[in-house]
């Protein structure tokens, strides 16, 4: 057991600094904060001021887009950690809010496996996946059951970003055994300046109580202005908590992948 823990440690020093953090005791950690940001991949407004933000965020990047690949490179360059935002069938909205490459609940299981598939293949360095929009999807086994074994298969986790109150990926992922989180904040679910600064006050009260804490923002829309305000936010929330990638909060995950040859 020693010498496995000796190994391991030797292992975890030739790391890049962003997983450096990992060797440190846990004790050390304090309090962790994981920031995502959606919506990545067709060179929506903000992307540059957000991929820029001196801390590691996880970014999540939209497949079968003009900057699919360019945003997961960009993104993995500036040590972000990338995930795959697959765009899911809400209960209401504009079909061309999805994007391409759709899962909807009409598709046969094959074809939703091909599409998941592709999606994965599409972006880069992507360790996770969220959805986009999803409302409707997300509440149905059939679809997620596909999506979350294909999640297994490739050792990838899911973040829930709870789309509706009817998810059913917190049960089947318990399951079929796939790292699940949750997010607890959007920062910029109306698209104010207002609001968005009033969110990441709400988020600064809640690293006071909460071990982890995970918030979601945008590009696009709101792009520069969830940037400008994490600028703004960050040296307080850094007081508080370590900023980490999503994949920090899967208590297994760094050790499964890291101690692997
Ligand atoms: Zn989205």
């Amino acid at each position: 057991m020693k010498i496995l823990l000796i190994c391991l440690l030797m292992a975890f020093s030739f790391q890049t600094s962003v997983s450096a953090r990992n060797i440190l005791p846990l004790s050390a950690h304090h309090k962790e904060l994981a920031i995502v940001i959606d919506d990545l991949g067709n060179d929506m407004k903000g992307t540059e001021e957000i991929l820029s933000l001196p801390v590691t965020l996880t970014i999540a990047v939209m497949p079968f887009l003009p900057t699919t690949r360019a945003d997961a490179e960009k993104a993995h360059q500036k040590g972000h950690e990338v995930i795959v935002h697959l765009p899911m069938e809400p209960i209401s909205g504009k079909a061309s809010w999805l994007g391409p490459g759709a899962i909807t609940t009409s598709l046969s299981d094959v074809e939703i496996r091909k599409r998941v598939e592709q999606a994965l293949e599409e972006v880069p360095y992507a360790v996770g996946v969220n959805h986009h929009m999803g409302s409707k999807a997300t509440a149905d086994k059939r679809v997620m059951r596909i999506v979350l074994e294909i999640c297994k298969e490739k050792g990838l986790f899911y973040l829930d970003s709870k789309t509706t109150g009817k998810s059913v990926i917190p049960k089947l992922a318990k399951e079929l055994g796939v790292p699940y989180l949750e997010n607890e904040l959007f920062f910029d679910d109306v698209y104010t300046i207002r609001h968005i600064g009033k969110q990441a006050r709400l988020l600064s009260k809640e690293l006071e109580s909460d071990e982890s804490t995970i918030a979601i923002g945008h590009v696009g829309v709101t792009g520069i202005k969830v940037a400008t305000m994490l600028k703004e936010f960050l040296p307080l929330y850094e007081k508080k908590a370590s900023i980490v990638p999503l994949s920090d909060l899967i208590p297994e995950y760094h050790l499964i992948d890291e101690s692997m040859p």
